[in-house]
This record gives C-alpha cells, structure tokens and sequence, in this order.
C-alpha cells in the first residue's frame, strides 16, 4: 500500500483497465434506444438526437427532463476525457496523485477526484467490491486504534472499508498495536461533502 515511484516496467493491471474501458464504451454507446431515466427511473424515453458531446440524448417524459447514459453515474462530467483512458491504466498502481498528474499533465486534485469517482463507478458497476478492491492510486489508509479494532465505525451508509490484511491469520494473533484500514469510496465521499 505504499506510494512509491513509477518505474518502466509499472503496466498497470490490464484486466482491471479493460473492465473500465469496456463499461466507459457502453456508457458511450451510439445506440438509441432509451435507457431508463436516472432521475425517476421511468421507462420510455424518447431519443432526441446527439447533444453538444455527441452522445445520443434522450427525453423522459416521466420526469420531462434530458438525459444521456452518463447522467447520474460516478461518470459524469470528468474533464478532460480523453485522458481517462490513460488513466484506467495507471488506477491499479499505488503511485500518487501528483505524480500521475504530472504523467497525464492534469492537476493532482484532478486525479484524486477522479480516482474517487471511478471507484464509486466501480461499486455502482460490482457490488461485491472485487473490483474496487484493484485500485491503488489515490486510495487512502486510515489508523484504527487498537481499542476498536474488533468494530471500527461505520462512516458512512454501505460503508465497505476494510481492516488491511483482515484475511491473514497472523492478524487474530497481533494483539496490540493500531491496525490499518483501507477508506471506501463511500467514507471517502462523505468525508470530502462534509
Ligand atoms: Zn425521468
Ligand atoms: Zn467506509
């Protein structure tokens, strides 16, 4: 879990990046056919044709307002976007922010906050969490005392943080001393609209 710098041999892990640019591709479909609307979950929409990205937009008539298969997904408004391909890549290395962001010339909050909202996408995409769990760039470690290392709060609502190294054995026997836990993308939110 440690930062450290990115070597040449650093290529990312390839399956965790396909993942993402096979589900970004499906957000950006030229198909059609209407979605359900995100906002009310109404069925038949109409399309009206491509809006000012070039992606097909669509009208719902539950709710009378426009949509296209980025609205209200973790997806939504990252700019610029062509540099997110590049960054599915580079996700699965533990390097930092500032770093990457000098790699991809965006700014290093550019690159937190999307690393949050494709994490977030990750969740809404797999719930079980296993591929959330591949991220390494920008995820945050916490400190648990270990006074409450047998149930360390819950901060947010579906809170999935993890106790680092929960499923080794050798943890039930390190009796003191503070224990590591992975932050969430939902802790992580919560911490940074609060
Ligand atoms: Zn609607
Ligand atoms: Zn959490």
């Amino acid at each position: 879990m440690h930062v450290r710098p990115l070597g040449p041999g650093d290529a990312g892990d390839a399956d965790l990046a396909a993942f993402l640019l096979s589900a970004w591709r499906k957000l950006h479909s030229a198909s059609h056919r209407p979605p359900r609307c995100p906002r009310c979950d109404a069925r038949g929409a109409t399309c009206d044709g491509l809006d000012h990205s070039r992606l097909p937009q669509f009208h719902c008539h539950g709710c009378n307002r426009r949509f296209n298969r980025l609205t209200g997904t973790p997806m939504a408004r990252l700019r610029p976007e062509d540099k997110l391909r590049a960054f599915f890549t580079l996700i699965s290395l533990p390097a930092s922010a500032a770093e990457v962001g000098r790699k991809l010339e965006i700014q290093p909050e550019t690159v937190a906050h999307w690393s949050l909202q494709i994490r977030l996408w990750l969740l809404a995409l797999d719930p079980e969490g296993s591929w959330e769990s591949r991220v390494q760039l920008g995820v945050r470690y916490a400190v648990v005392p270990a006074s409450v290392r047998d149930a360390p709060a819950k901060a947010a609502f579906g809170c999935r943080c993890t106790l680092v190294g929960s499923d080794s054995p050798s943890l039930s026997q390190a009796d003191d001393g503070p224990l590591l836990m992975r932050v969430c993308p939902l802790c992580e939110r919560a911490a940074h609209s609060a």
